[in-house]
């Protein structure tokens, strides 16, 4: 039995399919893991729902019987700017991945999947959300200051303007300062495992991150030491200051 105090610490996860194998399967699974799910077959019975009840996440298929899923992604992106929507779908082109992004979606998962790719994939965003939500002390890497809170990065108070991905790449190496960090890890903090695209986003990413930080200490009119982002071949990034 739950207790209400049990029920508001749990994630409120409102499921949005019509197939009532998926549904049920999902429901059920979201429930003996310790999320709060709730199901609605329609657009409009989820709209109606997540206007009841505050959720923390949204999973959501996209061929639904009265509206197209993108419809119901913007709408509740634009009401509810904080909520996770995860697009669930048998769509594999692009163009559809980019429309569901463009929607507001934050991620998506191809059927069929597995529940334990859900559940995988919902701990990764809900922990990196809670992270982002809490206030956090910015951290000195050198001479540069990284307030993850502000998501702002500084140079002798100067600020760079770097990327958002850029941004998270560097403030997941800068909170395990010191460490090996493997690709994987990386691309599971900073994007999502499965996420489509290959690793040589990592590269990219790290590419132009490190060609910003040195851009901005070669403009800085005073000396400005950085921190060091070692490549380990093979393995990932390590970065020290
Ligand atoms: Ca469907």
């Amino acid at each position: 039995m739950h207790t209400p105090a049990a029920d508001r610490s749990r994630h409120r996860v409102l499921v949005v399919e019509d197939d009532d194998t998926i549904g049920r399967h999902l429901e059920t699974g979201l429930r003996n893991n310790d999320y709060a799910p709730a199901w609605s077959r329609t657009g409009a019975a989820a709209l109606a729902e997540a206007a009841r009840k505050p959720y923390d996440v949204l999973l959501l298929d996209l061929g639904l019987p009265d509206m197209d899923g993108l419809d119901v992604a913007r709408t509740l992106r634009a009401r509810h700017p904080n909520l996770l929507i995860i697009i669930l779908t048998a769509r594999t082109d692009d163009i559809d991945v980019i429309a569901g992004l463009d929607a507001g979606a934050d991620d998506y998962l191809v059927k069929p999947f597995s529940l334990t790719v859900v559940l995988a994939r919902l701990r990764a965003h809900l922990r990196r959300h809670t992270a982002t939500s809490t206030p956090q002390e910015p951290i000195r890497l050198a001479d540069l200051v990284l307030d993850t809170t502000a998501r702002r990065c500084t140079l002798h108070n100067e600020e760079i303007q770097l990327r958002p991905k850029e941004f998270d790449l560097l403030a997941v190496l800068a909170q395990h300062t010191g460490e090996a960090l493997s690709r994987e890890t990386l691309m599971a903090e900073v994007w999502d495992e499965n996420w489509f695209g290959s690793t040589k986003t990592l590269d990219v990413t790290m590419a132009g991150l490190r060609h910003r930080l040195t851009r901005a200490a070669a403009a800085s009119t005073r000396p400005a030491r950085l921190p060091r982002i070692t490549t380990l071949r093979g393995h990932g990034y390590r970065l020290e200051c």
